[in-house]
């Protein structure tokens, strides 16, 4: 039996959860929220009970070591530390962390600005605290690092790819590649028979064309800012638009990308809220720019289900997961609505009952299921093939 814990420390938080293997068993979970704050709080959840306490965790080694020091109270022995990294430029796998390494991930941090530098920070700490413990990188991006050339690069001049790596590298990754595992169990066929769209609807969202075990498209571009509609980003949009906006309202670069990062999407269109239950209930209550926001969501989304059925050549299965994917019906069905031609036909009764499995109609050519998304297990899992 070998503990696999793993982190996810972000700017302002450090989550964790440990797994045991082979049995892919939870043994416990917990975050430390608001690091750099007096406020600080750390919870930590093991056999159902639950903790909850104010912490001095005014930076990220302080909030790293009051996890790992909780932990090891329950004397439990860890073998490896995975550590979720947003981007990993080029690496394709998952990676043992060494020094050299480590050199080449600090190289990362203005490709992810947001989310490297905290992660990186994450690995650090453990160092300091583990140093023994094998530490392994798992990155969101690695999923696409096979996309083909042609997939891959914009019609930009071909020496920004060269000079800065300008390309679409896809998010989300570990998400879509658990989500088409979990089809294969589901639909008991062999991966290489599958061809998946996978629809990772959260507040980021995405889509990706599974083929042969291989993601072939995906949405997110060089950041998670390309595609579908999301809670606060505009995705897919004219270039010469936010051009346009940023001479006329006198804009700074970093003026713009808080125009299309944080002030945009579902937010931007409805002016309520970037959260889909409550731009859900404002539709109800009869509110239109609710209503847009909905539509222009689920217009997005069907648009990239037509483009990735053209690139597949055909489709098996079109799952649904994450916090919209696996809890609104109705955007599932608005998404499925006409699309019969395609082979894919709702059955509503089983849609509406929003519990994971088949939601197709058995006339349905392709399945369409809801499966809850696991990205810390699929993390978990990588790093017990790297460090097991
Ligand atoms: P993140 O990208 O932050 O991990 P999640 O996968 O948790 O996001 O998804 C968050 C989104 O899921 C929010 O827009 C939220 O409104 C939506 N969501 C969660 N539960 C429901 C629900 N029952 N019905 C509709 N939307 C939901």
């Amino acid at each position: 039996m070998m503990n696999i814990l793993v982190i996810n420390s972000g700017s302002s938080s450090i989550k964790f959860k440990l797994f045991s293997f082979p049995e892919e068993k939870l043994i416990l979970k917990g975050m430390v929220d608001r690091v750099g704050s007096a406020d600080a709080y750390f919870t930590f959840s093991m056999d159902k009970k639950e903790e909850k306490n104010i912490v001095g965790a005014e930076d990220h080694h302080k909030a790293f070591s009051i996890v790992l020091g909780r932990i090891h109270q329950e004397n439990l022995a860890i073998a490896a530390i995975g550590h979720r990294f947003v981007h990993g430029g080029k690496y394709s796998t998952a990676m043992l962390i060494s020094p050299e390494v480590k050199d080449y991930l600090k190289t990362t941090f203005d490709l992810a600005p947001l989310h490297n530098p905290y992660h990186y920070e994450g690995i650090k700490s453990c160092e300091d605290l583990f140093p023994k413990i094998p530490q392994v990188a798992v990155f969101d991006t690695a999923y696409y690092a096979q996309l083909p050339e042609h997939v891959y690069l914009y019609g930009l001049p071909y020496k920004y790819y060269l000079k800065y790596g300008i390309r679409k590298y896809g998010f989300h990754g570990t998400s879509h590649n658990y989500i088409c595992l979990e089809t294969e169990k589901i639909l008991g066929r062999e991966m290489k028979d599958l061809r998946i769209i996978s629809c990772h609807l959260g507040n980021g969202s995405s889509l990706t064309a599974t083929r042969n075990c291989k993601a072939v498209e995906t949405s997110m571009g060089f950041t998670p800012l390309e595609g579908l509609l999301m809670g606060t980003r505009s995705g897919d949009l004219d270039p010469a638009a936010v051009l346009y906006i940023m001479v006329k309202e006198e804009l700074s670069p970093s003026q713009a990308d808080s125009l299309l990062n944080r002030q945009s999407g579902i937010y931007g269109i409805s002016g309520i809220s970037n959260d889909m239950r409550e731009i859900l209930r404002e539709m109800k209550e009869g509110n239109d720019r609710a209503k847009l926001a909905f539509k222009v969501y689920c217009h997005r989304i069907k648009k990239y289900i037509g483009a990735y059925y053209a690139i597949l050549e055909g489709l098996d299965a079109l799952v649904f997961t994450a916090g919209i994917g696996e809890n609104a019906p109705l955007i599932r069905e608005e998404v499925c609505r006409g699309l019969k031609h395609l082979g894919l036909v709702l059955d509503r009764k089983k849609n509406e009952k929003n519990q994971p499995g088949i939601i197709s109609d058995p006339e349905s050519k392709a399945k369409i299921l809801v499966i809850p998304t696991n990205e810390e297990l699929m993390i978990a899992r990588l790093v017990e093939e790297k460090a097991g």
